[in-house]
């Protein structure tokens, strides 16, 4: 279970019990909607890549996940997420955006404040192969993502 709450830059989703490394924490579920659809009804900020070209406009609570350089959480599949460490009650859970961009021109400043930051979120093409590597061995790319 998973609860809203207001986080360091808006609201978070948050741990409303503790979860043990790699257990599944929320499946992301919304409408399917292709990513020329999503930019025409200006709501990508809202949507996960799902696939090439394709979105999901992610419902409540996934809708509000954060990102972090260091997240606590990943994805296993396109729309899974879980624990990629243990995770006691009450912290916030994020992942790293870079593991579900494929576009070049994407990109976020940063402000996670963990040593890892990055300070610039990029897609997950565009990381440096050291990065790459890292999130590679966290088993937490989804295989439509895996270059
Ligand atoms: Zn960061």
């Amino acid at each position: 279970m998973v609860r809203l709450s207001s986080a360091a830059h808006g609201q978070g989703v948050f741990a409303e019990r503790p979860y043990a490394a790699g257990e599944v924490i929320l499946v992301f579920t919304g409408k399917e909607l292709s990513t020329a659809e999503a930019d025409r009804r200006d709501v990508r900020r809202h949507c996960l890549d799902v696939g090439s070209g394709l979105q999901l406009y992610v419902e409540a609570p996934a809708r509000f996940l954060n990102h972090s350089c260091d997240p606590n959480a990943g994805l296993r599949d396109a729309v899974t997420l879980a624990a990629i460490r243990a995770i006691p009650a009450g912290e916030e859970i994020r992942f790293d955006y870079s593991t579900c961009v494929p576009d070049a021109s994407w990109a976020l400043d940063c402000r996670c404040e963990s040593p890892l930051c990055r300070g610039r979120v990029v897609a997950f093409p565009r990381l440096d192969a050291k990065t790459r590597r890292r999130l590679l061995d966290l088993k937490i790319v989804p295989a439509w993502l895996r270059v």
